[in-house]
């Protein structure tokens, strides 16, 4: 089902009215994890102003450390629809667990499938249950067919509302956290007709490199980009040091403007 030889025409992805594929971008923005009302509102505000479409957040953090600061959980997704209500942006957020299923279901517009999630296939069986869109990260060694492989057990439940998501993989380079892959855009086009974004954030691991990577994303004809903003990255209790702040979030989506015309 996610291969364009059953499908020729790009899928467009409908997250309440605000569409992405086929021509339409996805913007989506906001801190690695939801730390408090006050964090989330103002980032929210911000990056709508600059032209975000969607509002990112993680209320549970995959963090390779169990004593690392895990996310606000149930109280993280309440802040979420908070600063949904008070800017009208789709929220995206991360599920770890079917146990929070029918919370994600009602509350959150795209569900999002982390790397370390992407082949966590009774997870995705009960994503393909429901109609929410899904964003699926590729994971962190996985291959084009994996993922694609990993889309298609979503929708083969009759979840077609997939958008795939490239964000760096693993290679023998350190200096980078991952490797953004950018031949992944014009090879996932080629393969399947589903929106392919991309996330500069997780695949930098610093902040001064998010912004050429999103300018090589948009050049190369990525359907979006998923980039972290924080208000104090500084102080960030995840992800600050390859977080932008919302000045340069707001100079970069006007940058993004002008490659966008020229491709
Ligand atoms: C994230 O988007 O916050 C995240 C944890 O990303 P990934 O699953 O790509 O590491
Ligand atoms: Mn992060």
């Amino acid at each position: 089902r996610a291969n364009r030889m059953f499908k020729p025409e790009d899928t467009i992805v409908d997250v309440n009215g605000v569409k992405i594929g086929g021509g339409h971008f996805g913007l989506i923005a906001g801190p690695c994890s939801v730390e408090s009302e006050e964090q989330i509102i103002e980032i929210a505000k911000s990056v709508k102003k600059s032209g975000a479409t969607m509002l990112r957040g993680g209320a549970f953090k995959p963090r390779t450390s169990p004593y690392s600061f895990q996310g606000l959980k149930d109280e993280g997704l309440d802040l979420l629809l908070k600063a949904k209500k008070a800017t009208g942006l789709p929220i995206v957020t991360e599920i770890m667990s079917t146990d929070y299923l029918d919370r994600f279901a009602n509350d959150v517009d795209v569900i999002q499938v982390g790397a370390r999630n992407m082949q966590n296939f009774e997870l995705l069986k009960e994503l393909g249950k429901i109609r929410k869109p899904i964003l699926l990260k590729r994971g962190l060694s996985a291959t084009y067919e994996e993922l694609l492989m990993s889309a298609e057990y979503i929708m083969a439940g009759g979840n077609d509302n997939v958008i795939l998501c490239e964000r760096g993989i693993r290679t023998f380079e350190t200096y980078t956290r991952n490797t953004l892959d950018v031949a992944a855009i014009p090879v996932i086009k080629r393969l399947s007709h589903l929106p392919i974004i991309i996330d500069p954030s997780h695949s930098a691991g610093k902040w001064w490199l998010v912004e050429p990577l999103a300018k090589a994303a948009v050049a190369a004809g990525a359907d979006g980009l998923i980039i972290e903003v924080h208000n104090d990255p500084a102080n960030a209790l995840c992800d600050g040091q390859q977080s932008i702040k919302p000045d340069k979030f707001d100079s970069l989506v006007q940058e993004l403007k002008m490659i966008a015309k020229a491709v």
